[in-house]
């Protein structure tokens, strides 16, 4: 049994060596991919479901590498938060989006909004409200137009301190999303306390909701919420018109969704709204 629980230790160890040198070695990579010009942004429109017509758009952020490979935000983002990266690509990501925002506005699109991630460790981050004032600035975005989405786990943390961080971004003029709602355990005291502006309901319940009778009650009880707290709620991940109708239904007024589009590179996302007649 000794030397068993001696090879799986080993074993273990090994592994883990493997993990952290990838780990590691993809650090290195995107540090230098950064640098490269190797990520962009990609935009996903949103759409009000009474007429399927776009109000605006999420950035997603994407990495194509040297070798051609296009590598996904949920495998680069946790080694960008490790490794500290995300406060410089985070900043880069923001001011990324509101250019094409103020380029969006300037072909017509004068009302469209742009959602845009932030990683829990950008925010904490001491010089986060300044770094977005100075973003906001120097690229002349009108802040009634930007959102940022941060998650619900984010929300839950540090009460005292996440209000006061919110009340000073509220400050700026841009608005809060809270993505990927429902996946965690926000209490409704804390959330009334929160200057949120929309709730996001995520995409595992949005799935779910053909499924069983029971299947929509997570974002049937989302859309409530919305609706006595006073804020706006968007649905993200609608893949099928039978997803859309009980949305509707539901009376969820806003959704984000591969049955609309998926993400666009910009000039896609021009095209597109041109043949939605916008
Ligand atoms: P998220 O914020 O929940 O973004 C939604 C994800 O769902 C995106 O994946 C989007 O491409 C995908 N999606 C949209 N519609 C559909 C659909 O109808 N069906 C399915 N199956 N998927 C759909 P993506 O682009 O791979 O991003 C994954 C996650 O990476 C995001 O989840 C977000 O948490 C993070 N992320 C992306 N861009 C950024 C960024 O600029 N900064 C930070 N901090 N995180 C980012
Ligand atoms: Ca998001
Ligand atoms: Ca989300
Ligand atoms: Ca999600």
């Amino acid at each position: 049994a000794k030397s068993q629980q001696r090879a799986g230790h080993f074993y273990f160890s090994r592994s883990m060596g493997v993990e952290i040198r990838e780990r590691v070695r993809m650090m290195h990579a995107l540090r230098s991919g950064f640098q490269r010009g190797e990520l962009f942004l990609a935009y996903q429109p949103q759409v009000d479901l009474a007429t399927n017509a776009a109000f605006g758009a999420e950035a997603l952020l994407r990495w194509r590498t040297e070798d051609g490979r296009l590598i996904g935000p949920d495998r680069f983002i946790p080694i960008a938060e490790y490794s500290g990266l995300i406060v410089d690509i985070g900043e880069w990501v923001l001011r990324q989006a509101l250019a094409e925002l103020v380029r969006l506005h300037a072909a017509g699109h004068c009302t469209f909004t742009m959602s845009v991630n932030v990683s829990q460790v950008q925010f904490r981050h001491p010089h986060f409200v300044d770094m977005l004032r100075r973003a906001l600035d120097d690229t002349r975005a009108p802040p009634e137009y930007v959102e940022l989405e941060i998650t619900e786990s984010m929300a839950m943390e540090e009460p005292a301190l996440l209000v006061e961080k919110l009340a000073q971004v509220k400050r700026t003029g841009v608005s809060i999303a809270i993505d990927d709602f429902g996946t965690g355990f926000s209490s409704l005291s804390h959330l009334q306390r929160l200057q949120v502006d929309r709730l996001k309901i995520d995409r595992t319940f949005v799935t779910e909701i053909t499924g069983s009778a029971r299947g929509s009650s997570i974002a049937e009880m989302v859309i409530q919420l919305g609706r006595n707290l006073g804020l706006s709620v968007i649905a993200e991940g609608v893949e099928d018109e039978r997803q859309a109708h009980i949305l509707r239904s539901l009376g969820c007024p806003l959704a984000q969704g591969f049955l609309f589009s998926r993400p666009l590179t910009p000039e896609a996302l021009v095209e597109w709204l041109g043949n939605q007649g916008l």
